[in-house]
């Protein structure tokens, strides 16, 4: 099921939450008002009409109307979207189609490869993400190959990456950017830093990016998000793509979910083919790739702690029998579940053959 964020005007759902508007505007799409989200005193939540978005610019907090009702009454997209279509206030202006903008198509994956290449040449990792990844199993030269970067969190960093990525590409239909009312080409950013993980498919062409964000410890908020920009304008969204890595001439692969997980996964494994989906019901594009890599047996992988969850569970049924219609033999990797994820029991494996060559 899909919905569509767009239909509620977002300055009468930011009213119905009782945002404070600042008493002069400049027109009728863009308002500005206090942001509910950071404590804002002085009108740095920009709202947008046309595009329905609104965007703090001080604690970067962005969104549609559905998640900015979601976001105020913690509730998830599918039910602010339910309440506001019940509400008489938003029927009146929910038709502004004079406002929609209208989504860019994607461009092809050799285009977006080059893009995304350039733009992460441009970027470092730093020390903190770095130690993370060794910490998880990656040497530098694995955090080198696989193209992990940190998100630029500097202001004039993003200004300058973005002026030269844009002197250099077209962004218009690559996920993750978008243009600025002024112009400007933009990056979509979250509030937290964190670390830019290509998802590439067999041939080793960058198909999209997730970020990993540094979610504070503790905090539910979710830890990875494609580099998506759909809804803002020239920007489009990212897709389910699958993440390939390690042997791709083998016809047994390791199937979990993440590129970050699969990709330290495969090294701990010395290279085994590890293929990741973004979510266990986000396997859309998982039979065409199994079918074009002639795949005949999949190791399931999914970490040990979500598999009692109802809906994984689920999930994790109707990808077997997904797999089962295309001829492809599924079994189920179980391994002690102190481990939660494949890559944690990797890691400690190897940890434990490295302490006892030491002790020998
Ligand atoms: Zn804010």
């Amino acid at each position: 099921m899909t919905f569509k964020y767009d239909t509620f005007d977002i300055l009468a759902v930011a009213q119905l939450c009782g945002i404070e508007l600042q008493p002069t505007q400049r027109n009728d799409v863009e308002y500005s008002a206090r942001c509910p989200f950071c404590g804002d005193r002085k009108y740095h939540l920009g709202l947008n009409r046309k595009k329905g978005v609104f965007h703090c610019f001080r604690c970067k907090e962005f969104g549609n109307s559905v998640s900015l009702y979601a976001k105020l009454y913690g509730i998830s997209n599918g039910d602010a979207y339910n309440a506001l279509k019940n509400m008489p206030e938003l029927a009146d202006v929910r038709e502004i189609d004079s406002f929609k903008i209208s989504e860019i198509p994607i461009r092809p994956v050799i285009e977006r490869h080059n893009v995304y290449y350039d733009f992460l040449g441009m970027l470092t990792l730093n020390t903190t993400h770095r130690t993370q990844l060794m910490n998880r199993g990656l040497t530098f030269s694995d955090m080198h190959r696989f193209m992990y970067r940190s998100i630029p969190t500097d202001m004039s960093v993003r200004r300058k990456v973005m002026r030269k990525l844009g002197e250099m590409h077209s962004l218009s239909g690559i996920p993750g950017f978008y243009r600025a009312d002024n112009g400007e080409d933009m990056m979509y950013c979250n509030k937290y830093g964190g670390v830019i993980i290509p998802v590439c498919n067999a041939e080793g062409y960058i198909q999209g990016l997730q970020f990993r964000l540094d979610v504070p410890p503790g905090s539910d908020e979710k830890k990875f998000r494609w580099f998506s920009s759909r809804h803002f304008n020239g920007g489009c969204g990212a897709k389910p793509w699958i993440h390939v890595v390690g042997d791709t001439s083998s016809n047994v692969a390791c199937l979990t979910e993440g590129a970050m997980k699969a990709d330290v996964s495969s090294v701990l494994s010395d290279g085994k083919l590890f293929l990741a989906v973004p979510g266990v019901n986000a396997t859309a594009y998982l039979p065409d790739i199994i079918r074009a890599m002639g795949i005949s047996k999949v190791y399931e992988a999914f970490d040990m702690d979500k598999r009692s969850k109802p809906q994984v569970r689920d999930a994790l049924i109707r990808l077997r029998e997904t797999l089962r219609r295309e001829n492809i033999e599924c079994v189920s990797c179980v391994w002690d579940a102190r481990y939660k994820g494949l890559d944690d029991y990797f890691l400690a494996k190897t940890m434990s053959r490295a302490t006892a060559s030491v002790a020998a």
